[in-house]
């Protein structure tokens, strides 16, 4: 089941560390644990449709459609 979860490096950072998270049982987004980036939240009701939210998630990190926390500068 893990295979479909293949998450690409960070689009920003470039380090792998990035990975799916779950925002209150209501939705779901990738994020970089290095930078901070992530997707936009997929929303969710029931476990069906959870699952097609991680992998909405996961193909928006994939793609690169990001939002990039902006940190200093
Ligand atoms: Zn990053």
């Amino acid at each position: 089941m893990n295979d479909e979860y293949e998450l690409l490096p960070c689009r920003v950072c470039h380090e792998d560390l990035a990975y799916l998270e779950e925002e209150g049982g209501w939705c779901v987004y990738v994020t970089c644990a290095n930078c901070g980036s992530q997707t936009a939240f997929c929303r969710y009701e029931g476990e069906e449709e959870k699952e097609e939210a991680e992998k909405k998630a996961i193909h928006l990190w994939n793609m690169g459609k990001v939002i990039a926390e902006r940190r200093g500068e």
